[in-house]
């Protein structure tokens, strides 16, 4: 059988190895001048900083599996623990209160000091109101705002669940895009409660020293490590990889073809198989972001005790979000210099992307002086625009992929789609989907 893998980054590489080891001849054909999509660092002053994802949940199988069947067990690092993460509230911040999950509260006394005694209030009758009707329909704004009230969500379940994707909770799926806060409410009529017993179950089936396992893994030398042995792993066992050799629509004189670019570009090379799955793919939405990531000289900011900062939307700002890299990393720690990513945009929020550079650094540093420290002229800079990167799961959105997925079975059974805007946003769900097609592909 020879398949050919459309796409070189995580999904694409992660497919056409377990194609490879499945004995299958395989070719990958990658658009840009290098393997890894999102995946990749570049400098800032003399390190090698990622430019995307940073870590990997750990609490989930497929990102340390992988790791480690590659040779890269030891390589896995862990965030300098324990360290909190901050909140910026009406021109103050605040730790971020203990035993949240996703930003929905398990403990209301450790909301006091960042809810007002109204909002706790608010919050508590999550645990005696009637239920809230849930289906593939419900957003987690609607559901959260129903149980919890208005403060809590904003101030809280939003900079968390809409962090991780960039995404609006107004339009985030409950159900594919919140699963561990949908699981908890199908679970019990109180979103608290379910949460509580759900987190119970996690503890008691992973044990009590799982319990204490680190929640996320990045990995010495950055993310690109684990796409430089995926490729080094395809090269030894004999696959065809191909850099800057787009493909634009589905190639003949392969058995199979798994498309795992970016949802716009598949898209648009599905329409050559499939014109119901192309536009079922165009219409995944994304939201786009910038960064820019700062070294700054020890003497001209203090240091925070945190691993970020976490900017709630309805506090106005540009900025979202901003990670002290060299707090929550050992391999970033340096006594003569801070090092500090800040993160703007979001779903339904352009403003940071339509910039042009200079008028991004000015906004995102002045910015960053109100939220915390004046951070003064950096020592070394970098600015990463992440247009349409981030697919939005919104309501219905695995019903839209079952679609995809049955329109491709019914017009072209040879062409697959895998990636990140399908089953799951994250590394580790990534690598789950492509292990699923390879294994679907070879059987
Ligand atoms: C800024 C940022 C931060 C993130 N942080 C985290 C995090 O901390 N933890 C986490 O788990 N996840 C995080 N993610 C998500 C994570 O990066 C993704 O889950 C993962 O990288 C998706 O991989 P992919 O292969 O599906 O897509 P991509 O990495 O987008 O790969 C698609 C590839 O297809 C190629 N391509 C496009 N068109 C064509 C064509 N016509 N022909 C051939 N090739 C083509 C592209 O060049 C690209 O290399 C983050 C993402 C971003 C952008």
């Amino acid at each position: 059988m020879r398949v050919c893998v459309i796409g070189g980054g995580l999904a694409g590489l992660t497919t056409a190895y377990d194609l490879m080891n499945a004995g299958i001849e395989v070719t990958v054909h990658e658009a840009s001048g290098r393997w890894g999509g999102k995946m990749r660092s570049s400098p800032v002053g003399d390190r090698l900083v990622d430019a995307g994802p940073d870590n990997f949940l750990a609490r989930v199988p497929e990102g340390i599996q992988l790791c480690t069947e590659l040779g890269l067990a030891d390589r896995l690092t862990v965030p300098v623990s324990p360290k909190p993460a901050y909140l910026y509230i009406d021109r103050r911040l605040g730790e971020l209160p203990k035993g949240t999950v996703l930003g929905v509260p398990t403990d209301f006394e450790a909301l006091e000091g960042i809810i007002s005694p109204e909002g706790i209030e608010r919050a508590r009758q999550d645990l005696h109101l009637p239920p809230t009707p849930l289906s593939a329909d419900t957003t987690v704004g609607d559901y959260c705002r129903a149980r919890l009230g208005d403060e809590v969500t904003d101030t809280l379940i939003d900079p968390m669940v809409g962090g991780i994707n960039a995404s609006s909770i107004e339009t985030l799926s409950m159900a594919d895009g919140a699963t561990q806060l949908y699981k908890a409410a199908m679970s019990n009529r109180s979103l608290v409660t379910g949460l509580r017993e759900t987190r119970d179950e996690i503890g008691a089936t992973l044990g009590s020293a799982a319990q204490n396992q680190p929640v996320f893994n990045g990995l010495e030398g950055g993310m690109a490590t684990l796409i430089a042995a995926l490729v080094d792993a395809l090269h030894r066992g004999g696959a065809t990889l191909r850099l800057a050799a787009p493909l634009e629509a589905v190639p003949d004189g392969f058995d199979r073809v798994a498309i795992a670019t970016e949802a716009h570009a598949a898209a648009r090379i599905a329409r050559s198989a499939s014109a119901d799955a192309a536009d079922l793919i165009a219409g995944i939405r994304h939201a786009s972001v910038a960064q820019i990531t700062i070294e700054v000289p020890a003497g001209q900011l203090e240091p925070l005790d945190a691993s970020g900062i976490l900017v709630p939307r309805h506090q106005g700002f540009v900025i979202t979000a901003c990670t002290f890299f060299s707090t929550k990393w050992a391999q970033f720690a340096a006594d003569d210099r801070y090092l500090i990513r800040i993160t703007s945009g979001r779903f339904g929020d352009d403003r940071a992307i339509s910039m042009s550079d200079d008028e991004l650094r000015t906004t995102l540093l002045s910015e960053f002086a109100q939220i915390y420290q004046d951070p003064g002229e950096p020592l070394s800079e970098r600015i990463v625009r992440w247009p349409d990167a981030f697919p939005q799961y919104e309501p219905g959105h695995s019903q839209r992929v079952d679609a995809i997925e049955a329109s491709l079975a019914h017009d072209a059974p040879h062409v697959h789609v895998v990636g990140n805007s399908y089953r799951g946003i994250g590394i580790p769900a990534t690598i789950g989907m492509a292990r699923n097609i390879a294994q679907t592909i070879a059987s």
